[in-house]
């Protein structure tokens, strides 16, 4: 094979410098993340010669060595994993803005300062930081009888050369030429400082040669404990260790909220340690991306992102399962269907539930912020585990008065008024919205609390929420008899129906006779004329709007209109006895009510034409 000269793709270069740049600062990373991709390289190595053992011997001894060379000022990082093929060095080494790196660029377009950036996965080409060029010979393990190994080379400058190469024994080297300014890098300590802080956990042996002063030899020593962290005794994990090992496996920044490490044994024994991220990713709500646990079966890496462990709506949960009791051949299509691993998904899912339950108050509120919609997609999806996920829950109400202060159900009912029979809530496009909404007036003046749902998600859940501890809730959008309450003597001579008032009604109701399903006199309101509630069967506002958002018709809700006959415009519009003029009112009141209810009105220029006729007539009178 002649040498072949590549270019990288045009904006690469760029891209390199930003990251070098950018990265100056905590340069020691390179080793993490070429150590990183030296222990992937030797996992699927593993995985492979144990699965295909007809074809693939395994009897090698695993292991990351690092050569340091003062004479040459290089540093080596030797593994002995599944090596790469030519056109596996093109594809993996050709890109720059690989998914890690274009993450990273994303991060430090957004956020400048730099103590974040030591916890990031950039990849292979953070070796540039301190060479100014690198050499990776490699010899796929598929290619070990063909000895067709070659050598990559670039100068970090937007191009790189491949030719063929000699290297005998399977695996990859990775070569550095130290820029001068980084030579003080070559020195054992150093090297050891960096690969305890950022790669202790890595499970294969992680070597450097060391001088034995006594035998006057140099020998290789082990620098890593290179044990799996979750194969330990749980006191003797400190809670960094756990903590560097979250980091190492999710590539997140940000430190897990808490974490659950547990041996399960059964019918199918198998170990977790799971994580509750900090902060959501900023794809979460992308259903085609793949998320779940890392599986290792007895120890070796079998696959990323598993979802069949977790129900969807725990989808944010981080960690690793690793079980004896699973064939390494296992496909995601064979847990798909094993009945075993709806057992371990339901165990898992209780676990995750209440160790979500346990975490302590102040960081609680930063986890329901962070997954607390994710979470209410469970009240509908796991029927099973509702009564757990409703304890979970969070909201904002009447009482708490702020959007971001939230009670839970528990509390809600313990803070209940002693008359009071339900759970009352509202549902609405937005908090400021829900809470100037009429509905709310009667329960503020009675001082019923209301919890305020304004996500997209509430209506939706609130479908398959509809009691807890034995208490319904009630949606204060619904007509509610219980509501109009004539035991009182007040609410009796304000609700009574004499003739006149029937009278009326009927002709509101022929005014309108399209538009509702029936006119009500309430005394609910204080300063409200007028307001809509939905039949308890019927659709409501908010469901008919996530509707038709989806793309989906709907037939036109037909409203109760509740007409408060003790608000003076009411009593007024009573007393009209002119038919035109009365029904020019009576649609005014109802468009207003509409605009409370939905937020806009069907045909805005009617309600204005009509409202500007009877501004005109006002100002007629004063004069
Ligand atoms: P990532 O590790 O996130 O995939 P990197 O930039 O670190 O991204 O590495 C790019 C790819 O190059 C890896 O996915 C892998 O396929 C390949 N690679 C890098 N180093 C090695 C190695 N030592 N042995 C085999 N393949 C490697
Ligand atoms: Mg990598």
């Amino acid at each position: 094979m002649k040498k072949e000269k590549y270019s990288f793709k045009s904006e690469s270069k760029q891209l390199l410098n930003l990251m070098i740049h950018s990265l100056y600062s905590n340069k020691e990373i390179f080793l993490r993340e070429l150590i990183s991709n030296a222990s992937d390289a030797i996992e699927k190595s593993k995985f492979i010669s144990m699965s295909q053992k007809k074809f693939f011997s395994y009897e090698k001894k695993y292991e990351i060595k690092i050569y340091l060379d003062k004479k040459d000022k290089k540093i080596t990082i030797k593994d002995n994993g599944i090596g790469m093929r030519k056109e596996e060095v093109i594809k993996n080494l050709g890109t720059i803005a690989k998914s890690g790196t274009k993450d990273f660029i994303k991060s430090i377009e957004k956020n400048k300062n730099n103590d974040f950036i030591g916890k990031f996965g950039v990849g292979f080409y953070s070796a540039f930081i301190v060479a100014k060029k690198v050499y990776v010979n490699t010899l796929s393990m598929y290619e070990k009888t063909t000895h067709n190994s070659v050598m990559w080379k670039s100068y970090g400058d937007g191009k790189y050369s491949i030719e063929k190469s000699k290297k005998n024994d399977v695996g990859t080297d990775v070569i550095l030429f130290l820029k001068d300014s980084e030579k003080n890098i070559l020195n054992n300590t150093i090297i050891k400082d960096i690969i305890k802080k950022y790669s202790d956990h890595i499970n294969i042996p992680i070597k450097i040669q060391e001088y034995n002063e006594k035998e006057k030899i140099y020998e290789w020593k082990k620098i890593n404990s290179a044990e799996s962290l979750w194969t330990l005794d749980k006191k003797k994990i400190s809670t960094d260790k756990y903590i560097n090992f979250y980091k190492y496996i999710t590539k997140d920044n940000n430190e897990p909220i808490t974490w659950s490490h547990n041996k399960v044994e059964g019918k199918i024994e198998y170990t977790i340690l799971l994580y509750i991220p900090s902060k959501s990713p900023w794809d979460i709500w992308n259903r085609e991306k793949k998320t779940g646990l890392k599986l290792y079966i007895n120890k070796v890496y079998i696959m990323d992102n598993v979802e069949q462990f977790l129900p969807n709506y725990l989808r944010f949960v981080k960690g690793i399962i690793d079980t004896k009791d699973l064939p390494l051949n296992v496909s995601r299509e064979i847990l798909q269907e094993h009945s075993d691993i709806q057992t371990i998904k339901k165990t898992i899912t209780k676990k995750i539930l209440y160790v979500i339950k346990n975490i302590e108050k102040s960081k609680y509120i930063n986890f329901w912020k962070e997954f607390g919609s994710i979470i209410k997609e469970g009240i509908a999806e796991d029927i099973t585990n509702k009564n757990l996920i409703s304890e979970l829950l969070l909201f904002s109400s009447i009482k708490t008065n702020n959007e971001n202060v939230y009670l839970s159900l528990h509390e809600y009912l313990n803070n209940m008024e002693k008359s009071q029979k339900n759970i009352y809530f509202i549902t609405s496009d937005s908090y400021e919205s829900a809470k100037n909404n009429p509905h709310l007036e009667f329960f503020k003046e009675k001082k019923i609390d209301v919890l305020i749902l304004h996500e997209r998600i509430d209506e939706w859940m609130m479908n398959y929420l509809t009691e807890f501890k034995g208490i319904k809730f009630k949606s204060v959008n619904k007509f509610d008899e219980s509501l109009h309450d004539t035991t009182n003597k007040k609410n009796k001579k304000i609700l009574e129906t004499t003739k006149k008032t029937k009278k009326i009604i009927k002709k509101i109701e022929k005014i309108l006779k399209n538009k509702i399903k029936k006119v009500h006199l309430t005394q609910k309101f204080s300063k409200t004329p007028a307001a809509l509630t939905t039949d308890v069967n019927d659709m409501s506002t908010q469901m008919a709007k996530l509707f038709s958002a989806a793309g989906q018709k709907v037939p036109e809700i037909k409203y109760i209109l509740e007409i408060n006959p003790e608000h003076e415009l009411i009593k007024n519009i009573f007393k009209i006895s002119d038919e035109k003029n009365f029904a020019k009112w009576i649609k005014v009141i109802f468009d207003q009510a509409i605009l409370n209810e939905k937020g806009s009105l069907p045909i805005p220029s009617k309600f204005i034409k009509r409202i500007n006729s009877l501004l005109i007539n006002s100002f007629l009178k004063i004069k």
